[in-house]
């Protein structure tokens, strides 16, 4: 595909916020009730090109909590540390077709095979992340985060608090993981670090910027730096496109035809390889738990810049 120029990439998001910005169907997550509090009006886009060019539109600074966004990017660092075969053999990367926190994908799996993108796969690779304590851990994971964003980003301690106070269904599925030899570490400690990595604030244009490492091979398009290999970026965007948007990743593909990652605190990123990456933040979700308006203004640009990767 030929590369959009900068006049239309912005005309584009101006566009997608102009046309989607009246309607705001679908109600923000309350299973954390910290979420349920949010404001449901932000609705922020942000585009980050392969070379490093950020374009924006709306609340594109105002922070909110990355949730299951997390997860693509402790599984960059899990594959960095183990390698991608390690992944495979220990995690799984299938799509389960279910929701992101079953307990049935699970159990109906003979082997016990999910993927680093729901619930259980994400906290069983935070299992198999280097370090044995807390401090370890949480450092290398968020200074990884940090890389990614290029700045220093923060916890939000009351999505934190308000998350580790009901944590009862993600604790069942770390469990249930331990009971068939799935989850390699400590329960209390790999379970507190999911959920404070999914409590880290960004903004839209933070998400964008850090996608923006997928959509340049590895390279961070702002420092010039590898980051991370090319094989396993192409190993993070394949899990994305099959399992991404939880059970309408097919739908996704299907319509959008971009490798993307919703998050329920009402993020979603999505990845043009060789091209860009987008972000968009709006509360509101879907059953499925992805942001309707989200989905709404990536459908919308991905059309109009050619991105379809397929
Ligand atoms: N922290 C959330 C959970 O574990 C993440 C879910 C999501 O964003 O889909 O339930």
């Amino acid at each position: 595909a030929k590369a959009p120029q900068t006049a239309q990439i912005q005309t584009v998001l101006d566009d997608a916020y102009g046309k989607f910005i009246q309607k705001n169907p679908g109600k923000n997550a309350d299973y954390i009730p910290a979420l349920a509090k949010v404001d449901s009006a932000y609705f922020g886009l942000a585009l980050v090109t392969h070379d490093g060019k950020v374009y924006t539109k709306g609340d594109v600074d105002q922070s909110f909590s990355i949730q299951s966004i997390s997860k693509v990017f402790t599984l960059a660092l899990a594959m960095e540390e183990k390698g991608s075969q390690t992944i495979l053999d220990k995690v799984g990367v299938n799509a389960t077709g279910l929701a992101f926190n079953s307990v049935t994908a699970i159990e109906q799996n003979p082997a016990r095979s999910v993927n680093p993108l729901v619930n259980a796969g994400a906290m069983a690779t935070v299992s198999l992340l280097d370090g044995n304590d807390d401090k370890t851990k949480w450092s290398a994971l968020s200074g990884w985060y940090n890389t990614f964003a290029n700045r220093k980003l923060s916890v939000l301690e009351d999505v934190y608090k308000s998350e580790t106070d009901t944590n009862s269904h993600n604790r069942a599925i770390a469990e249930l993981l331990v009971s068939y030899d799935r989850f390699y570490g400590d329960v209390d400690l790999n379970l507190d670090i999911y959920t404070r990595q999914c409590s880290v604030a960004v903004t839209a244009k933070d998400l964008a910027v850090m996608a923006s490492v997928f959509a340049n091979n590895g390279v961070h398009p702002l420092t010039g730096k590898r980051i991370m290999s090319s094989d396993n970026v192409a190993r993070v965007l394949a899990v994305m496109t099959t399992a991404g948007l939880y059970e309408d990743s097919g739908q996704w593909a299907y319509q959008v035809g971009l490798p993307a990652k919703s998050g329920v605190g009402g993020g979603i990123i999505a990845v043009s390889p060789g091209q860009f990456a987008v972000a968009v933040f709006s509360p509101r979700l879907d059953a499925a738990g992805n942001s309707i308006r989200a989905q709404q203004a990536i459908d919308y640009i991905a059309e109009k810049l050619h991105a379809n990767i397929f």
